[in-house]
Parts: structure tokens; C-alpha cells; sequence
């Protein structure tokens, strides 16, 4: 939906499918290098592996490790998957210096509630859920247990799920023997494909973040990640005005002024938490911190302030970033 696979390039075709996991993403799969019937086996197997994941993470279901993790309960055996996410997701909130924080859940609440009732959060309202939010208050044990130190804190898993699914995919494509292989889940993207200075890249339009469904630009990658987080993605409308659905955890307020994060990374994980992080970060911190982080590189379109909209491009991005014409 946000970023989308162009035409990744081949001389031959590759065997495509899509799937609708439970929570309603769309999952399309393009791989090369494996006959229909291993294929459908792949694909049926990366349907069942999402699925799985999704309920253990939805907060849609109140079953979930997540959702019982969240109503209080400590996890002394949490399953291993979700220990990784959640350990992941911990590290990369110290890493990004707490702008992405899965414990933003409350402010999420908080601003449903809010949108029900046509009117902002008070300073109040803010401060208490404010209170609670902050990765230091999540413990993750290397033998699974999962706890929280204060009663009241809560996960919300979906501003690095996806990428994660993502990684999951490509990575059972590749156990059934594919030589090749794009997975785009929800419009996160992971692609894979051997080493070779002779393959064909991979070519992946960025949404124009105010152009409905037009690319306005095109990466070019020999495999890896592209994840973008957009406002206009989801939003909540209070009183006709749209407040982005990704808040700066340490103020709680949705971010204003970024229009897309488009990031470029090796794993779906990664792409998708840094991409929520920058967008948090805004053009000037967010660029540098992509600049000085090797592995990572990013597309920001940003509001330059005089009603026009700015796109930066990091340096090691340019050469596989190509414009495309208006119109
Ligand atoms: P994404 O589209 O990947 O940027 O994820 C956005 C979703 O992640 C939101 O809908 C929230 O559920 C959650 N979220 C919002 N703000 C943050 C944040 N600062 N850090 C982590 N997750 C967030
Ligand atoms: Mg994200």
C-alpha cells in the first residue's frame, strides 16, 4: 500500500500469490526459482506463520500474549518470537534515544477515545498517560518472562510488525529452495536475492504522500528492505483536522510536519522501527541520524514550512534513487 513493488526485474516471470492474513493485511509474494507446487506449499506455510505471529501480537484479540500481557499479567514463558520482538523493539528505542517506543499504546487510546468524542486530549489526560509510557518500564529476560514494572503499561507491537512479517516470509521462500523473492506486507517490503554483480535490481516505487496512488519516485535494490510509515496512512480527525497516528513518545503528541519515511535497511524489522523512529525525529535530526548510521538510508518528505513539500535523500541512497517526472 505504501511502498510498492514496480516490476522486479527478471528475465523471467516469477510465480506470484497474495493472501489476507487475519488482521486484514494484504501479503502479495513474488518469488523466482521454485515449481507451482513447492510455491503453493511456500506460501501456504508464510499464510499460516503470519497468522500465527498475529495472534500472539494482535491487541484486536483479547486471547493475545500481547493483549494479556497488557490487562497485567506478567509472561514467565513467553513465547520465543514474541521475546525477540520485544527485545528487538527495546534496543532499538535505546538506539533511537526512546522515538520509537512500544509503549506508546496509552496515547493510542487515548486519542481513539479522544476521536470518539470529537475533542483533543487535556494536559491531564496527557500526563497520565504519559505516565506509563516509556520502554524502561518493560522488562524482557532471555528465558522469555516479560513484565512491567508499573501497573497500567501497555505494548502496541504495530509500528514494527509488519517488517517483521516480512522477514518471516522471505525467510521460509528461501528454505523452500526460491533463488529470488519480493514479499510486500501492507506495503513493507522485503526482498531477497543472491550476491551477483550481474542481477537485475529490484525496483520499488515511494507513495507520493498527497498523490492517492501515484509513485513519485523509484529505489532501485539488490535486495533488502524498503518500509515506509506515512501520515496519511491511518490519522485521527478531530474537529475536520487530521492528527497523525504516530506519536512522539516523549511528548505524546502526534508528529506534525512529516509526510512519509520511506527507509532502506537489510531486514523488514529494522526498516520498519526506524522508519516509525525518523518520522518521530523530523527531517534535520532524522537525517543526521541515518547519515551516521551506515546501515541505514532514508527518504524523508517533509513540509518545508512555506506550503510546499521537501524531500531529502540520504547520500548513500542517491545513487539508486530515481525522480520521476510530475504528471
Ligand atoms: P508505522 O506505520 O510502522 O510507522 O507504525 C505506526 C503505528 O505504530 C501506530 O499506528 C501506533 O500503533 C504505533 N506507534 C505510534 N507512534 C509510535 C512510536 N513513536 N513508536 C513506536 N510505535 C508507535
Ligand atoms: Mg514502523
Amino acid at each position: 500500500m505504501l511502498a510498492m513493488a514496480i516490476s522486479p526485474a527478471a528475465a523471467e516471470p516469477p510465480l506470484k500469490a497474495s493472501l489476507n492474513a487475519m488482521g486484514g493485511i494484504p501479503i502479495a509474494i513474488s518469488a523466482w526459482g521454485l515449481d507451482q507446487q513447492s510455491f503453493d506449499a511456500a506460501v501456504s506455510e508464510v499464510g499460516a506463520r503470519i497468522e500465527q505471529l498475529e495472534a500472539m501480537i494482535s491487541t484486536y484479540r483479547p486471547d493475545s500474549e500481547v493483549s494479556r500481557l497488557n490487562r497485567g499479567e506478567t509472561l514467565d514463558s513467553s513465547p520465543a518470537d514474541l521475546s525477540f520482538l520485544a527485545f528487538v523493539a527495546k534496543w532499538i528505542a535505546g538506539d533511537t534515544g526512546g522515538a520509537f517506543d512500544i509503549t506508546v499504546k496509552p496515547l493510542v487510546e487515548l486519542w481513539r477515545s479522544c476521536t470518539a468524542q470529537q475533542r483533543l486530549p487535556t494536559d491531564a489526560e496527557y500526563q497520565a498517560a504519559l505516565a506509563t509510557v516509556g520502554y524502561g518500564h518493560v522488562s524482557v529476560l532471555l528465558d522469555g518472562t516479560i513484565s512491567f514494572d508499573m501497573p497500567g503499561v501497555m505494548l502496541d507491537f504495530g509500528g514494527i510488525a509488519k517488517g517483521y512479517f516480512a522477514d518471516e516470509a522471505v525467510a521460509l521462500l528461501r528454505e523452500a529452495g526460491a533463488t529470488r523473492c519480493l514479499v510486500d506486507v501492507g506495503g513493507d517490503i522485503v526482498s531477497w536475492q543472491p550476491a551477483d554483480e550481474a542481477a537485475e535490481p529490484f525496483r520499488v516505487g515511494i507513495r507520493h504522500p498527497r498523490g492517492g496512488g501515484e509513485v513519485f519516485a523509484v529505489l532501485s535494490l539488490d535486495g533488502g528492505a524498503v518500509v515506509t510509515s506515512g501520515d496519511y496512512e491511518r490519522y485521527y480527525e478531530i474537529g475536520g483536522r487530521r492528527y497523525c497516528h504516530i506519536f512522539d513518545p516523549r511528548t505524546g503528541r502526534p508528529v506534525e510536519g512529516v509526510l512519509s519515511v520511506t527507509l532502506v535497511t537489510r531486514s523488514g524489522i529494522d526498516a520498519d522501527a526506524y522508519a516509525t523512529a525518523v518520522f518521530v525525529m523530523g527531517p534535520q535530526v532524522g537525517g543526521k541520524f541515518v547519515e551516521r548510521n551506515e546501515a541505514l538510508e532514508a527518504v524523508i518528505v517533509f513540509d518545508a514550512g512555506s506550503g510546499g513539500l521537501e524531500v531529502y535523500v540520504s547520500p548513500g541512497l542517491l545513487e539508486r534513487f530515481e525522480l520521476l517526472e510530475a504528471g
